[in-house]
């Protein structure tokens, strides 16, 4: 069974990943940060309050996020698999997804702090979900539906600080909770991205 976690600083390109490999097992691509945006936008109790920790680089409460990840990994969907994408990033959330659902692997794309920082600054993102780097797409339009690009608040350089403190501090110990239990693979990230792709299939088809 495909029950897929992906793990990585902000800015390794788990969000770009995670549609790739999707789309190829046709599993959903579950974003708790696609989630949380979804209901700032739309202005939800859990936008108003998501918001307040985002704008900081913080992260949300563990058992705000978990009623969250319960809630959707018992839509129908996930029953063919699931592929988390931001989710979990604490110890906390790890043990309540262990009592959720029985994870198969944990895939971690490994890529350098300096790229992590250059990758965030130049992220622009549209509002259908596609994202876009500065360096390899220079115009301010979606490709697929032409509409305007915008840079995530939280990726400007005083939230990344934040993000990156947080990520070493409460979501990299992970990375030893998932080796622990014999399900970790660790995927070079600084490669490009079709190459990180094919990478990350060779380890699905070879573990799960
Ligand atoms: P992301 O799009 O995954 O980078 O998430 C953006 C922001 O949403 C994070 O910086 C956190 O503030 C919040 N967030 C996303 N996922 C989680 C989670 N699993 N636990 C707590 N906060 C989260």
């Amino acid at each position: 069974m495909k029950n897929l976690v992906f793990l990585g600083a902000p800015g390794a390109g788990k969000g770009t990943q995670a549609k790739r490999i999707s789309e190829k097992y046709d599993i959903p691509h579950i974003s708790t940060g696609d989630i949380l945006r979804a209901n700032i936008k739309a202005g939800t109790e859990l936008g108003k309050l998501a918001k307040s920790y985002i704008d900081k680089g913080a992260l949300v409460p563990d058992e705000v996020i978990i009623k969250v990840m319960q809630a959707r990994l018992a839509e129908d969907d996930c029953k063919k698999g699931y592929l988390l994408d931001g989710f979990p990033r604490t110890i906390e959330q790890a043990k309540a997804l262990d009592e959720i659902t029985k994870v198969a692997l944990a895939v971690n794309i490994a890529v350098d702090d300096e790229a992590v920082v250059a990758r965030i600054a130049g992220r622009r993102m549209c509002a259908c979900g596609e994202s876009y780097h500065v360096s390899t797409h220079p115009s301010d339009v979606c490709d697929k539906c032409g509409a305007k690009l915008y840079q995530r608040d939280d990726d400007k350089e005083e939230t990344v600080k934040s993000r990156l403190e947080v990520y070493y501090r409460q979501t990299a110990p992970l990375i030893e909770y998932y080796s622990a239990k014999g399900i970790l693979v660790d995927v070079d990230g600084m490669k490009d991205v079709a190459e990180v792709t094919d990478s990350i299939i060779k380890v699905i088809d070879g573990n799960c």
